[in-house]
């Protein structure tokens, strides 16, 4: 299939591609967080060539996008009482929302679960689009199940171009990372997955959020055990201040290995690529996956990465990292009476 990238500033565009999404078909669509690739939530054919395509494992379940919250009522069984409070504040936004299922969300859209995810994205071409559509748009990120998240819609392209006809161009994502996944679907409230709304601001709306510490994921949060943002050579993500894994990455960087570096830590060297200063979390959180997608592109046997300090958006980035590097951590932080 030849796969047309479009303009997503051309009201010509979002029609062709509402019609695609109507006839059963797939769009890939830009969002402030990551590249989305859509189709009717309410078409289990659609949505099971999402999970083709990406090559998705089927217990995964996707997030279904809708254009204002009064979209989302219909999609839930019942509509829990903090959800005004909260998408008032949050939506349209980096903010998913996890709550009990309507039977019209077909099941494997929330892969059996009996709880759906729902979020209002903050960009005018998706906005546009599944307004134009009339029906809700699941979509996971539009790329290949394990590589980066897409950013950009060359991204997009470079993973499945060939198997969807079209690619809306919305620019570069502003968000950067996926959005937070907060579980309202019964008394407690918790975070699923961090992402571009910080525990902090949801803290300030309410006080009793849990972070869920990942020992029950595969039940709570299907996606968050496989194997994500792989590069091809192995990620060594370094625990320690930016000055002490800066040291390592200058004592161990040589021509077979790269590194993943803070702009104000980096130095020299062909095989650096940046993402941002070390207290800047906005920065990092946009230029990550692009930033990991260079790596990959290099020939090398290993890649070095600094992690941020896990605070504001900054625990959205470490978490991308910490998974891209599968749980490989080099920690160089200095413990006291160890020695
Ligand atoms: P992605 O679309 O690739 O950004 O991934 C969506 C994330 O939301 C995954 O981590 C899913 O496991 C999670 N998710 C989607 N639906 C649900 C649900 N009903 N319950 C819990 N987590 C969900
Ligand atoms: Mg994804």
């Amino acid at each position: 299939m030849n796969t047309i990238i479009l303009d997503a500033g051309k009201k010509e565009n979002i029609m062709l591609c509402a019609e695609a999404i109507k006839s059963g078909n797939l769009v890939a669509i830009p969002t402030e967080t990551v590249y989305g690739l859509g189709a009717n939530a309410l078409n289990e054919k659609a949505v099971s060539a999402i999970f083709a395509t990406k090559g998705r494992q089927a217990d995964n379940p996707l997030i279904v996008h809708v254009a204002s919250p009064s979209d989302a009522k219909p999609l839930v069984s019942s509509v829990p009482p903090c959800f005004d409070m909260i998408v008032d504040m949050f939506w349209p936004g980096p903010l998913t929302l996890v709550m009990k299922k309507s039977a019209i969300i077909p099941s494997i859209v929330s892969a059996g679960l009996d709880t759906v995810a729902i979020r209002v994205p903050n960009h005018p071409a998706a906005l546009a689009l599944i307004r134009s559509s009339g029906c809700p748009i699941a979509a996971p990120s539009a790329n290949l199940s394990g590589s980066p998240s897409p950013t950009k819609a060359v991204h997009v392209n470079n993973d499945i171009g060939g198997k969807i006809k079209y690619i809306l161009d919305g620019g570069d994502c502003k968000v950067g990372v996926e959005s937070t996944v907060l579980d309202i679907s019964d008394g407690t409230l918790r975070i699923l997955r961090p992402g571009g709304v910080t525990l902090g601001e949801i803290k300030k709306l309410l006080q009793t959020v849990e972070l869920d510490d990942g020992t029950s994921s595969s039940v709570r949060s299907p996606g968050m055990k496989y194997r994500h943002y792989a590069t091809k050579a192995p990620i060594k993500a370094l625990l320690g201040s930016p000055s002490e894994t800066a040291e390592y990455i200058k004592r161990n960087i040589n021509g077979n290995t790269a590194a993943l570096m803070f702009d104000d830590f980096s130095f020299n060297h062909p095989n650096i690529v940046t993402f941002g200063a070390s207290e800047d979390h906005v920065a990092q959180a946009s230029k990550l996956f692009d930033a990991l997608r260079e790596l990959d592109s290099m020939d090398v046997s290993a890649i070095f990465a600094q992690i941020p300090k896990e605070d504001g958006l900054g625990m959205a980035v470490a978490n991308r990292i910490r998974k891209a590097a599968s749980g490989k951590i080099i920690s160089l932080v200095f413990c006291p009476g160890t020695g």
